[in-house]
């Protein structure tokens, strides 16, 4: 349940208010706004009688959340989160481009992609050093080298670094040099990981996975947020259908039907989401006019020689066409596109 406190009320009685939870076994979450505080608790809520919490000095109001998860819920927080990784404040205003390799390859090709990503306009450099691969014979990442060149990458050009963390095991060292730690499809409900991602004070980019509810989705969400760590992007990049022309459906109508239900950010894959290069661009800028917060789109200089997702990467004139048309649209939908300089 959500507690409202009244306007400008004084600190001690918001601490009662917040004991008196805690004796009940509450586990409490607070929001001070400029105009008042909320203090989200999470427990049985059978244990205090909403009256009883309604009539405690200072609570204007108590609203109870019916939904499983609550901290992602917009119950739990009216206003949008915005989350700011380097320059780039996701969930406002701006929409931003994440673009990338989908591994890194070698040090020149990462070095190579990051600067044509600069130069389009994208703001996030993406890429995989350890890979979630079907195949054990596929190329599986470079692993911690990877991290290495994704590093000097952004050492050369300024970008910050998304790239997805596998395993619990894997964690710290991944978190060294992410700037935001990717949850891919495949692990959306690898719960050990959501619960110890949970831990770090590291934005987080939550892929839905492959045949994911929304309701499952937010409920990934929930068990990072349940940890303490509030900084989640989520990311849409397709489900699983009977359809065998593109890779996965893009369910774009989860866009404005998660922005209606959560205060997160929400972003696309197209790469992903369809599996099909030419098809990029149609669907970013129907992400965008869907009220998408922003794109993870897979580029690479020579994409026929990729070691993996080949077919779905853009060239780099592509990519740089494609933020052109993106930044002509943004103002049509009352935004605009982020830039590297904040
Ligand atoms: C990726 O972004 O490279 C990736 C593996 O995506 P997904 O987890 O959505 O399949
Ligand atoms: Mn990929």
């Amino acid at each position: 349940m959500i507690i409202v406190m009244q306007h400008g009320v004084e600190t001690d009685l918001i601490e009662e208010v917040k004991s008196r939870l805690v004796q009940e076994g509450f586990d409490i979450h607070e929001s001070r706004g400029i105009a008042r505080t909320i203090i989200g608790a999470i427990g049985d809520p059978t244990r205090v009688p909403l009256l009883a919490l309604e009539a405690m000095p200072g609570v204007e109001k108590v609203v109870p959340i019916l939904k499983p998860y609550k901290l992602v819920s917009r119950e739990f927080k009216e206003e949008p989160t915005v989350v700011n990784v380097g320059n780039a404040a996701i969930g406002g205003d701006e929409i931003h481009v994440i673009a990338g390799p989908c591994a890194v390859e070698s040090r020149q090709q990462i070095l190579e992609t990051a600067q044509v990503v600069k130069e389009s306009g994208a703001t996030l450099l993406r890429g995989g050093a350890y890979k979630p691969r079907t195949s054990p014979y596929s190329f599986q990442g470079l692993g911690l080298r990877g991290l290495e060149y994704l590093a000097e990458a952004r050492e050369m050009t300024g970008l910050a670094v998304v790239t997805e963390v596998m395993d619990t095991e894997s964690l710290p060292q991944v978190r060294e040099y992410a700037d935001i730690l990717q949850v891919g499809a495949r692990n959306m409900q690898n719960f050990n990981l959501l619960k110890k991602i949970g831990e770090q004070d590291r934005p987080v980019l939550l892929k839905r996975g492959h045949s994911s509810t929304i309701e499952e989705w937010l409920l990934a969400a929930e068990y990072i947020m349940s940890m303490g760590n509030y900084k989640v992007i989520l990311c849409e990049r397709g489900i699983r259908t009977f359809e065998e022309y593109t890779r996965n459906t893009l369910d774009l109508s989860a866009v404005p039907a998660v922005k209606s239900l959560s205060h997160l950010p929400v972003i696309v894959d197209p790469s992903h989401g369809t599996g099909r290069r030419e098809l990029v661009a149609p669907m970013s800028r129907a992400a965008v006019a869907a009220g998408a917060d922003g794109l993870l789109v897979e580029v690479h200089p020579y994409p026929d020689a990729a070691l993996s997702d080949g077919p779905q990467s853009l060239k780099p004139q592509s990519l740089s066409d494609l933020i052109h048309e993106l930044d002509s649209m943004a103002p049509i939908m009352n935004r605009s596109l982020g830039t590297l300089v904040g």
